[in-house]
């Protein structure tokens, strides 16, 4: 008769909102993985288990199932007062309030979080009023008191919240914890964009205390900061799980399958209820806890029966309901004891001496601003188009301040250029520039009432030349005496994964590496931030007057790259090469060039460094005639991959060199490879050099000898008779001293070699 006349009660609890739904939760898939590493864990859970367990038998619990929906389960009073400090790893997208896309999350939204968060560690959240009768009484109160800390490890004041740049905040996972503070001072909390492909379909997850022995490094929270403050009370799952509780259902990811349980008496067996789980039908289900009590023994010895709801409690935190709203008596006692543990290190995170180090306790401090900005040049949402610090003349670029840690009441922004205006503007402004080269940006940020604070960027901004450079032999060999400077690089997520010139393993003298080799090892090690899954790093060419050849131009370079796996399968490297011809407007891919296209040297497991010009293999990308403008710019974006271990990178380092343009390829066809051999005698030479071509295939060789420079200073041809031509190169033609390079091309073959004039 009870069930029935819960069942009218129900319709009060059908669906009526429009909330977002929450997601569920990666922490037992994390737990998962974890325990294959260290089947040890099961130990360290036991143990903690069974100090929670005579922390339990402590408690009156036939005392607390008479109390009413007042109080805790016994009479202790203390508060759990907790440091905290949460890290915004981001990609200044801006963070919406209302929305809760982006991942640049305000100070006063965090601050506002936290309060939210402590009203239901407090037992003050309006909901419970909804908790269904039976369980009205087993609602508990946590009794604890989160802080952004005031302190940070070093002693230095801050308000508890820590800001970083990374591509993964768009792959968030344990690689994406930087900044951690200890965790047996502070609960570490970090917010992210998006979850990686490992656990894509998370909120969120934690670690519980007994997981921290291994990863200390990792402990805490990780959410998607759009579900840190959602309404869907997800921090205070997961920092249930922080303090050992499990889901109602037990230790799985897998809700609405078997009955199962969480060591927890006051919430009873349950299947658990997914994301579709606010219904009546859930909050009333009854297929796990028919008849449901538990034998106590109270201080006088006898046996008492306490007859919980026959009823699960889908309203609980630790479901995946999105209709929660309560932690139970038992749960609150057990985070409690949690808290008392020296497994993981939680005893010590409200004692007294740490609240003083962290300064929890003590009031916010007022910190000066740290200006900060991005730079668009294009209204693009994408990542392939957004935060590009490079820019062409006469096109906007929109500056926008990501000034952090105080509210701002005045900006000045200006450039070391003369002619480009001061903005005093607060958020941000839009300009164009004309001057080519980098430009400097101080910017200069007023705080509400802690005076100003200036910071300079040196390299803001790249504005690339106004008009295109005839391509008809142009070379890029990246020596001191070339225009070098005027191809700018970028390593956006500041890290070793980068472009850089070098000049060990060249092809000739200097080149371009991409910088690929990380020394991490696996996962678990150590706190290994940064996996290189997500990066990507750029370098931008001149713009380039092409309509010198005609219609038939090709993008060619050498190239020397080594894998760092030798499983094909978990190579994942590219190199991205697109094209604009409208000042950045639009990019268009002119080439994805993966696997064996950059790795001509198979797999390497030190860094790799090419031995000699033999390591390097010549690469042609014909352009498609839309590409063929007087004002064509190319971008090569590297991206590199992860290796099995998910952690350290797939790819080796990367060497490009003499990038040029021509009517020719730079490569040997590969359907005539080996058909043609091709010797210059004497070389080095010191007067007339001599070409061989031995090619059966084809009737004429021509031949063409271009400078260093890539000017063309001799061009001849002549018949193949039998099965070799004999070509001479007169000394008139080489009477500068240096490397020269000589191109013959038999029918779609063509030939590069050096030649050394002394
Ligand atoms: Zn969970």
């Amino acid at each position: 008769m009870l069930k029935k006349s819960l069942l009218l009660l129900a319709t009060a609890f059908a669906i009526t909102s429009s909330q977002a739904q929450m997601l569920p939760c990666a922490s037992d898939q994390m737990r998962k993985k974890l325990l294959a590493e260290h089947p040890e864990l099961l130990q360290i859970e036991a143990d903690l288990e069974k100090q929670i367990q005579e922390g339990m038998r402590k408690i009156d619990f036939t005392k607390a199932a008479k109390t009413t929906f007042v109080d805790q389960s016994n009479n202790e009073s203390f508060w759990y007062d907790i440091p905290i400090v949460v890290h915004i790893i981001h990609d200044y997208n801006p963070f919406s309030t209302s929305t809760f896309n982006g991942d640049f999350i305000p100070d006063d939204f965090v601050f506002e979080s936290v309060k939210d968060w402590n009203t239901v560690f407090a037992k003050q959240n309006g909901d419970t009023i909804d908790v269904i009768p039976p369980f009205k009484k087993w609602v508990g109160n946590p009794r604890i008191r989160l802080h952004l800390a005031t302190k940070d490890p070093m002693g230095n004041p801050t308000k508890g919240i820590t800001r970083r740049r990374s591509y993964l905040t768009y792959t968030g996972g344990d690689q994406a914890k930087y900044d951690g503070w200890s965790n047996t001072s502070y609960i570490n909390l970090w917010f992210i964009n998006k979850m990686s492909v490992d656990h894509s379909e998370a909120a969120a997850y934690a670690y519980k205390p007994s997981a921290v022995t291994f990863i200390p490094f990792y402990d805490g929270v990780i959410s998607l900061a759009g579900y840190m403050n959602n309404g869907s009370k997800t921090m205070n799952h997961e920092l249930g799980h922080v303090l050992n509780l499990s889901h109602v259902w037990g230790d799985n990811n897998q809700p609405n399958i078997a009955c199962g349980d969480d060591n927890v008496d006051d919430t009873p067996p349950t299947k658990g209820h997914n994301t579709t789980g606010c219904t009546s039908a859930s909050i009333y289900d009854t297929v796990c806890s028919i008849n449901y009590f538990k034998l106590y023994t109270d201080s006088l010895g006898n046996m008492e029966l306490v007859n919980y709801p026959d009823t699960n409690n889908s309203q609980n935190i630790m479901d995946y309901t999105y209709c929660d709203k309560m932690f139970t008596k038992g749960q609150s006692k057990r985070m409690h004891l949690a808290l008392n543990s020296d497994i993981g290190g939680r005893n010590m995170l409200w004692d007294s001496s740490n609240l003083v180090a962290t300064g929890a306790l003590a009031p916010f401090p007022d910190l000066k601003p740290i200006p900060d900005f991005t730079v668009t040049n294009v209204t693009g949402t994408s990542m392939l188009t957004k935060n590009a610090n490079f820019a062409f003349p006469g096109k906007d670029v929109k500056f926008t301040s990501f000034t952090m840690n105080d509210t701002v009441t005045a900006m000045k922004w200006y450039f070391n250029d003369a002619a480009v205006p001061a903005s005093t503007s607060i958020t941000g402004f839009t300009h164009q520039f004309t001057d080519p080269g980098w430009v400097k940006l101080t910017m200069t940020a007023t705080g509400n009432h802690t005076g100003d604070s200036t910071k300079s960027f040196e390299k803001a901004l790249f504005v690339t030349e106004a008009t295109g450079t005839p391509a008809s032999g142009y070379f890029q060999e990246f020596t001191p005496s070339s225009d070098r400077d005027k191809w700018p690089m970028f390593n956006y997520y500041n890290n070793e994964f980068k472009w850089e010139l070098a000049d060990v393993g060249a092809y000739d003298g200097n080149c371009l590496k991409y910088n690929g080799y990380d020394n991490r090892v696996t996962a678990f090690s150590g706190p290994i931030n940064g996996t290189p899954r997500g990066d990507f790093d750029d370098f931008f060419t001149l713009p380039m007057d092409l309509t010198g050849f005609g219609s038939a131009c090709n993008l060619n370079f050498f190239y020397s790259g080594a894998s760092r796996s030798a499983s094909t399968a978990s190579i994942n490297d590219s190199l991205y090469i697109d094209y604009t011809i409208n000042k950045g407007t639009a990019w268009i891919s002119l080439a994805k060039l993966g696997k064996g296209d950059i790795f001509n040297k198979g797999a390497v497991t030190t860094a790799y460094t090419p031995a000699g010009t033999w390591d390097w293999a010549p690469k042609t990308i014909a352009l498609p005639a839309p590409a063929i403008t007087n004002y064509t710019t190319f971008r090569f974006r590297y991206r590199p991959g992860v290796s099995a271990n998910e952690v350290t990178s797939s790819g080796n380092n990367f060497y490009m060199d003499r990038i040029h343009f021509s009517p020719w390829p730079a490569e040997v066809s590969s359907i005539n490879a080996g058909a043609t051999s091709v010797t210059i005698v004497p070389n080095p030479t010191m007067g007339d050099a001599y070409v061989v071509v031995n090619d059966a295939a084809n009737t004429t060789v021509q031949l063409s000898v271009s400078d260093i420079t890539g000017k063309v200073v001799y061009t001849t041809s002549q018949a193949i008779r039998g099965t070799q031509a004999r070509i001479v190169i007169p000394a008139s033609a080489t009477t500068a001293k240096g490397i020269y390079l000589v191109q013959t091309l038999t029918g779609h073959q063509v030939n590069t070699q050096k030649l050394v004039v002394y």
